[in-house]
């Protein structure tokens, strides 16, 4: 192969290959802990003590330098091409009104994770969800009742470190269901694999849909676009309140203005997401039991009630669903799997482009990830002539110009 994978955690993270899930945190928390870097994402500094660089157990639990399927015949499920193990696929919502009106699509992430708790099969749930003490941020929690698992319904498009507190997940009495974006799902599996008191606590993973996490400075320039100072905010909502939702921000006042997701996430979100999510496969969450996202072939209409677009991954994510639909937490039913490329329209180029940019990066003796059974090559050659030459020239210039060589963290 040509190219380099990075050999140290400041490695990853000087070369933009970081995701900012914590699980190097996790394993290594002697060594490095988790900081919000407002214009880049959630990073791994080393702790000050600490003499030398990151790596071993840390390095080997980073998704940010390698993505691995198993072949088929370990998973038990078929790989279908950019779609990852695929078994089944349902469309689902929840049967909780609010929790529905609250969630992003159909609420169904928050109720599979209820759920897991209320039946006993579970008696946690490691989410993500607002800081109280600081609204324009993420915190991790393990949630243990039906109310502060429902309390954190709602997706942040904001960066979050779910896997910095595995130490929860770990110590707790009973087992824990895992909510966090692909990359977090996909490190979680790599530190089960290493560590048996993580392996032994953890019911099933549920991953949402992710094209990419945006830096905090991108929550605070929609704030203040919508005229508010952001030391004035006492909550902000990306989603929620109907399908797909809107962009909200209440201020100390009571004073709450909104816009649409399409502004919020077309607009600015989307054009400040971290480099690493643009050399990213996975926007699927392939690594999870369950994974869940937006059914964009539906009609986008006033006052829509969310629906939920479920991936069955393995037989312990597909017992999950049943249960959850049996005894009426969940109300839907399978549908046909060519609902799924129709869902994320954009994800096949997406793919592709992917294919391009690490190409690039190796050829420019960059750094760069690697993907194994991750197929995305013949996603490249279907691109447009454009779409291939801006996969290639864009990262190229990127690396040139926009700093693909200098730490993107000064103190690294
Ligand atoms: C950064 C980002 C990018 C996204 N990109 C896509 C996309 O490309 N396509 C698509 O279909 N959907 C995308 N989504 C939306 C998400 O996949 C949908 O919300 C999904 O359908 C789940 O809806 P739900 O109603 O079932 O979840 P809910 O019931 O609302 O539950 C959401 C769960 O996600 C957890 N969560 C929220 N934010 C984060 C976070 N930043 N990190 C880890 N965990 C979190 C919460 O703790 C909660 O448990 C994205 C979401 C985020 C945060």
């Amino acid at each position: 192969m040509i190219g380099r994978l990075p050999q140290s955690i400041e490695e990853v993270v000087a070369s933009h290959l970081c995701l900012g899930c914590g699980a190097c945190a996790h394993v290594a928390p002697d060594q490095l802990a988790m900081h919000d870097v407002t214009e880049v994402g959630r990073r791994p500094l080393p702790i000050a003590a600490v003499n030398g660089r990151v790596a071993g157990e840390a390095l080997a639990v980073c998704p940010g330098r390698e993505l691995a399927h198993e072949p088929d015949a370990l998973t038990g499920a078929p790989l279908r091409g950019e779609w990852g193990p695929v078994l089944a696929l349902y469309e689902c919502w929840s049967t909780d009104p609010d929790v529905r009106y609250r969630g992003s699509s159909g609420g169904v992430t928050t109720t599979l994770a209820a759920h897991a708790v209320s039946s006993g099969r579970a008696t946690g749930a490691l989410q993500v969800q607002a800081d109280p003490l600081d609204p324009l941020r993420n915190v991790t929690v393990r949630n243990t009742t039906y109310a502060s698992i429902t309390g954190a319904a709602g997706s942040r498009y904001a960066p979050a470190s779910p896997c910095e507190r595995l130490d929860l997940v770990e110590e707790a009495d009973g087992r824990t269901v895992f909510v966090g974006k692909p990359c977090d799902v996909a490190a979680v599996r790599r530190v089960a694999a290493i560590r048996p008191a993580l392996r032994d606590k953890l019911d099933i993973t549920i991953a949402i849909f992710c094209a990419g996490t945006p830096s905090t400075a991108a929550t605070e320039m929609l704030v203040r676009e919508l005229g508010t100072d952001p030391d004035d905010v006492v909550s902000v909502d990306y989603r929620g309140e109907g399908w797909p939702g809107s962009f909200r921000v209440r201020s100390r006042s009571g004073d709450v203005r909104s816009m649409s997701y399409a502004e919020s996430w077309g607009g600015t979100l989307t054009k400040h997401r971290q480099w690493r999510c643009l050399i990213c496969p996975d926007h699927t969450g392939e690594f999870a039991d369950l994974s869940v996202g937006d059914p964009w072939y539906r009609e986008v209409g006033p006052g829509e009630a969310g629906r939920s677009l479920v991936v069955v991954r393995t037989e312990a994510g597909r017992d999950a669903l049943l249960a959850a639909l049996a005894d009426g937490s969940l109300a839907g039913g399978e549908v046909p799997l060519d609902l799924l490329p129709r869902s994320q329209p954009n994800l096949a180029d997406t793919r592709g482009a992917v294919w391009g940019r690490v190409l690039t990066m190796r050829l420019m003796g960059l750094a760069a990830p690697s993907y194994r059974r991750m197929p995305a090559l013949r996603l490249w050659w279907r691109l447009p002539l454009r779409g291939k030459i801006t996969s290639i020239g864009g990262t190229y210039r990127r690396a040139r110009l926009r700093g693909l060589r200098q730490p993107e963290v000064s103190s690294v």
